[in-house]
């Protein structure tokens, strides 16, 4: 038996850089997980994105150089990193515009990293890195999604997830959705994209609108319980209060805020027949059972052919409520991809058996 870590394992997001050690199985959940502040946007708001990209990507260096010098991790023979942006299948990261904003060159992670720590590095895209936490021999093909700010999107299906080499596809969250001229803005910079409608924060302007629009139907609401009426008061954790509390005038907008999302879903299923969509994100979470109550509504509203409603709403289902989605996936990558003592005893084992 390995004993041991054999997996150095890092998530780089907007926020946080976390970065944890994990055994090969890739069964287990990271261990010694050290989380610092992300040297880009979140912490030098406005930052020219070059700058920010060289102080990210020395901070990168810096981490995981630590984490590989500890004691616990001796053993480690490759290392994973999740990335919040487009990332090529050779490792490449095309753009990060939560890390360190938009227009900078690409980055070529794997390799770059890859030489300076001495080691395979797998650098993935956060959302793919995610979908393989999922990914079990029985679960052969499901959409991911999370909704939070924003809205990531990926389909897995056997061993891969399905987006172009480099890079393009699994954007579901900048597909335009509203072509109205006063459509909201989304984090990239376009209008009208899901991401900008169907996330916590645009569900979070819907409701504020409404509640400014409709002062009567607010003041009547459990929301307006919630928030002592005022319209300011309203955060994403009073809608998922109210959401899940069963609040009429709530639950009419999030229905209307989720509408784009079931149309998404409607579309993949439509053309490649995935019947299994998950949903993580700390809007998903928060909202719990009834998000994909109510994007079933919506979902069944809108029919998906040769499905009857119990089939529509059984498609649906929330992932995890923890953060440790892109870690465990990177983990689990990792232990597909990187040929172990242990896979070659056991494949030892196979061939002695057929003998
Ligand atoms: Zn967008």
């Amino acid at each position: 038996m390995v004993s041991g870590p054999e997996f150095l394992v890092a998530d780089l997001g907007g926020t946080n850089l976390r970065v944890g050690r994990m055994a090969a199985d890739g069964d287990g959940r990271p261990e010694g997980v050290r989380r610092t502040a992300t040297e880009g946007l979140g912490r030098h708001p406005g930052g020219p994105p070059a700058e920010l990209r060289r102080r990210v990507l020395r901070q990168l260096e810096t981490e995981l150089a630590a984490a590989l010098a500890e004691p616990a991790a001796e053993g480690v023979r490759a290392v994973g990193l999740s990335f919040a942006g487009p990332v090529t299948a050779a490792g490449v990261a095309l753009a990060a515009p939560t890390v360190w904003g938009g227009c900078a060159e690409p980055v070529p992670l794997s390799a770059r990293l890859g030489a300076c720590l001495g080691l395979p590095v797998l650098a993935v895209n956060d959302i793919t890195a995610a979908a393989w936490r999922y990914a079990t021999p029985d679960n052969d093909a499901f959409g991911l999604f999370t909704v939070s700010s924003g809205i990531g999107g990926k389909i897995f299906r056997r061993g891969e997830v399905l987006i172009d080499d480099e890079g393009f596809g699994g954007e579901l969250g900048h597909w335009r959705v509203d072509h109205s001229a006063t459509a909201p803005l989304c984090d990239c910079g376009g209008r009208g994209h899901l991401g900008a409608i169907s996330s916590g924060r645009g569900v979070l302007r819907a409701v504020r609108q409404a509640a400014r629009d409709h002062r009567r139907e607010f003041a009547g609401s459990a929301l307006a319980v919630l928030t002592g009426g005022r319209v300011q008061a309203i955060t994403n954790e009073a809608v998922a209060a109210a959401a899940r509390a069963g609040d009429p005038f709530t639950d009419r907008l999030l229905h209307a805020a989720l509408r784009p999302l079931a149309i998404a879903v409607a579309g993949v299923f439509a053309a490649i027949g995935v019947r299994r969509y998950l949903f993580i994100g700390g809007f998903a979470v928060a909202v719990g059972e009834r998000f994909v109550e109510i994007l079933g509504d919506e979902l069944i509203a809108l029919g998906c052919f040769g499905l009857s409603p119990a089939e529509i709403r059984a498609m649906l289902a929330l992932g995890a409520a923890d953060d440790d989605h892109s870690l465990i996936g990177v983990g689990r990558m990792l232990a597909a991809v990187v040929p172990g003592p242990r896979s070659a005893k056991e494949r030892a084992y196979a061939n002695a058996d057929r003998r």
